[in-house]
């Protein structure tokens, strides 16, 4: 006999694993079936994001910045240091042990809202148009079991994009998993992708003390960025020593030999050029995860790019089947797939419950993005191009970091912040950060534009002296033209 559940959640990624306890919380028999096996071949929840993505990254980038700070930087605040260097293992050792205290840690949140974990590769058998609910063959390894459930989350995030002429390796080829895992410090490295995972990836590696080339198939750089951010960016970059970034390059080969990836390709004048890389990151954006879930099976509707095709609430064209997170359309960020899955849980219970209530849509809109490069960039909301496109009046006001005393005293002066309000109900309509901790200050901004707030309803809000996020209120009071110290 198969267990039979109210919910099963495919994937235990931050989509899967929130919709999980949420739907355990909100009183339905939960069971999260995960495939994820960690380098030591055991199981391990919280998918790309808590194993080789959000997580590990950004406790390399602690790392590389600590260090980068120490041996360049510190000299500034008349500390003197000798003989500054890093022990790479140790820093990997570091970064994996906060990995596992995570997964570790989705594992106890698991068992105490009650929610079952099941390790193993779940896929949805088809189903007889008179049965009421889903059956799921679990197979770990060989082992198979099959559950029952009457709703399923689809979670299966997404993988790596791969460059057919460039086999990932792991070795000299790396893919994210690769890039967190190097052992020392490539005296070379390139990286192909100018996204937000290339430049993270490339940041680690640089501060380090590699010489990074990254090269961007895209005339310009960062384009999903407002484009005064992306030009400060590009500054800001530019002036830092041992990072190349080339744009509009069009890739024709990469090749290994005798310890050396040889990348060719034609520049954005249409030159020919070689580069030559002790090893060499491919980020060129990941795809959609279906494989061996059993789309076909079932008649589970993808669109041409291979995203389950949902409706605002999640639902697919399945009966009682929904999917989150980087297997749908929208950003692929952990704290969209996240929300999604909390959004389907409360709709699944109040269908069960028989309960009226509205169905609530994530709203892509007040979705932050961070990219946590030094200087930090991040932004919600509109950007000046898509505004100008969309033929919408706004008024900006714009407010930079080097004008801040608390920026000062840090020694981070770069960047700045922009506030866009329409021009007739001076609405909130995009805020817009470069600079020290921005992953940090672009909350304030979210909850302003959650709430609806004007330009003014966040200038009449009292900033703490001296903060960063006065930067934030200056930029504000800047839609108005009354910055005051500037
Ligand atoms: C290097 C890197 C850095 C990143 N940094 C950030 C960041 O700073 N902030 C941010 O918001 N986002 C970041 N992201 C993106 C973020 O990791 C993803 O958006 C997020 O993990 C998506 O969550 P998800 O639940 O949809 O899928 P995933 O996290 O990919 O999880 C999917 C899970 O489903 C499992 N699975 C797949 N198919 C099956 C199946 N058939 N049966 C059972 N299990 C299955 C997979 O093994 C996996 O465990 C980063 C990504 C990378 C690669």
């Amino acid at each position: 006999m198969s267990e039979t559940f109210d919910v099963a959640v495919i994937g235990a990624g931050p989509g899967g694993y929130v919709a999980a306890i949420r739907c355990a919380q909100l009183g339905l028999n939960t069971v999260c079936i995960d495939e994820w096996k960690n380098s030591k071949g055991k199981a391990s929840l919280g998918g790309t994001c808590l194993n080789v993505g959000c997580i590990p990254s950004k406790a390399l980038l602690e790392s590389s910045e600590n260090y980068f700070q120490i041996k360049h930087k510190v000299s500034a605040h008349g500390i003197t240091t000798e003989h500054v260097s890093v022990d790479v293992p140790v820093m990997i050792a570091r970064k994996d042990k906060i990995v596992t205290t995570f997964t570790a840690g989705i594992a106890s949140l698991f068992k105490k809202n009650k929610v079952k974990s099941v390790h193993g590769k779940g896929t949805l058998l088809k189903r007889e148009n008179s049965a009421n609910s889903w059956q799921i063959k679990v197979d770990d390894n060989g082992n198979t079991e099959t559950i029952q459930a009457k709703h399923v989350i689809v979670a299966t995030g997404s993988v790596p994009r791969s460059l057919p002429f460039a086999p990932i390796d792991n070795d000299m080829i790396l893919d994210n998993a690769g890039a967190l895992a190097l052992t020392e410090v490539p005296k070379r490295l390139g990286v192909i992708g100018a996204g937000v995972i290339g430049l993270e990836m490339g940041s680690v590696w640089r501060r380090l003390g590699a010489e990074v080339t990254i090269l961007e198939a895209m005339p310009g750089f960062l384009m999903a960025a407002d484009e005064q951010i992306a030009k400060e960016a590009k500054n800001i970059f530019a002036k830092e020593a041992g990072l190349q970034i080339n744009t509009g390059v069009n890739i024709q080969s990469v090749k290994t030999s005798n310890n050396t990836v040889i990348i060719n390709y034609t520049d954005s004048n249409n030159q020919e050029q070689i580069s030559e890389v002790d090893k060499l990151i491919v980020a060129i954006g990941r795809i959609p995860n279906t494989t061996g879930l059993g789309v076909k099976e079932n008649g589970l509707l993808l669109d041409e790019r291979g995203f389950i095709v949902v409706d605002q609430y999640c639902r697919t064209n399945l009966p009682n089947v929904y999917a989150v997170g980087d297997v749908v359309r929208g950003p692929m960020l952990a704290h969209k797939a996240s929300e999604e899955g909390v959004a389907i849980a409360e709709m699944v219970m109040h269908n069960e419950k028989g309960q009226a209530s509205e169905s609530e849509a994530v709203d892509f809109n007040i979705i932050p993005w961070v990219i946590y490069t030094a200087p930090e960039i991040a932004w919600v909301g509109k950007n000046e191009q898509e505004l100008r496109a969309a033929g919408i009046a706004y008024k900006a006001g714009q407010f930079p970091f080097i004008a801040n005393g608390r920026a000062r005293a840090m020694g981070e002066t770069s960047g700045f912040i922009k506030v866009l309000a329409d021009e007739k109900t001076d609405r909130v309509l995009g805020v817009h950060m470069i600079g020290p901790h921005v992953s940090e200050l672009i909350s304030e901004a979210v909850m302003a534009m959650k709430f609806s707030a004007s330009s003014q309803d966040i200038a009449c809000i009292v900033h703490a002296h001296p903060s960063l996020s006065e930067v934030f209120h200056e930029a504000a009071l800047g839609v108005d033209k009354r910055a005051l110290h500037i």
